[in-house]
């Protein structure tokens, strides 16, 4: 699933692509996938309006239009990209949505799985409408600060782990940012959120900061299927310490990474560097 540093750099794709361009016509091929609207409503609504921008919050991609706001959550396959109406960078039986736009170009959405959804909201009520508002800080630029993690955990009877997924807390971060923000912290996934020390909480947000910085800049992960807006592979893959690596030797002890199912994901950790 596509998390912060993917959806960034498939918005910073899109956002150079469409911004200042209009929608003249939208068609949708699988209603299902529209929330909260009727398709035919969401159709009328996002027809000759102009793309001001294309920007992400967490895991989430916003189309901001001249009134309103569409937002796209990719889940586990979804994918947009920019091409001729008669060319598909992507699987054509996969194609969900197409926006025909003022340049010439079709802006079209595919999914495999079928998971992902698309909102549309007015400017002024979409925080809340939408839930975005429930969302936590986006690891980044130094935040969140110290307090506001301290007083998270301190309420959480969870597991780090699961800690760092609830996108209540934190946005963005996914299974395999989580494995490897808490190896480079030296952190055990299975520790209770409340018995970490000051020291330990800001290891969290400086490392959760440091990898999603070098992954958005490696244009994220290219495991899966994920591919950035124009088909391209990120090259954050590369750059993985922990994610995936079961058995293999650790790069800080030597010993084996080990791999258990913690908060119900996948969990990749160092028994002797993560206590
Ligand atoms: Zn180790």
């Amino acid at each position: 699933m596509p998390e912060l540093p993917e959806v960034r750099s498939v918005a910073r794709f899109l956002n150079k692509k469409v911004a200042g361009v209009s929608i003249l016509k939208a068609e949708c091929f699988f209603e299902k996938m529209i929330w909260r609207n009727s398709v035919q409503d969401f159709l009328n609504k996002v027809s000759n309006q102009k793309i001001i921008s294309v920007s992400n919050y967490g895991k989430y991609l916003m189309f901001e239009l001249s009134e309103q706001i569409i937002i796209s959550h990719l889940r586990m396959e979804g994918k947009w990209s920019i091409s001729k109406k008669e060319i598909d960078i992507y699987n054509k039986s996969h194609l969900r949505l197409q926006f025909e736009l003022s340049n010439g170009e079709f802006l079209k959405y595919y999914d495999s799985r079928k998971f992902g959804t698309i909102e549309i909201w007015n400017k002024n009520e979409y925080l809340d409408k939408s839930g975005m508002d429930k969302l936590g800080p986006e690891p980044l630029n130094n935040e969140p600060p110290l307090k506001y993690l301290k007083d998270k955990a301190i309420k959480s009877n969870s597991v780090i782990k699961a800690f760092i997924l609830d996108q209540s807390v934190l946005c963005g971060i996914g299974n395999i940012y989580a494995n490897e923000i808490l190896f480079a912290a030296g952190i055990h996934p299975e520790r209770i959120t409340k018995s970490l020390s000051d020291k330990e909480l800001n290891n969290i947000i400086i490392c959760s900061n440091k990898i999603l910085e070098k992954a958005i800049a490696l244009k994220g992960t290219s495991i899966h299927s994920y591919k950035s807006g124009d088909g391209e592979t990120g090259q954050f893959q590369h750059e993985l310490k922990v994610h995936l690596r079961k058995d293999e030797e650790c790069y800080k002890c030597g010993s084996k990474v080990v791999k258990k199912q913690v908060a119900g994901r996948g969990t990749y950790f160092c028994l002797v560097c993560q206590q």
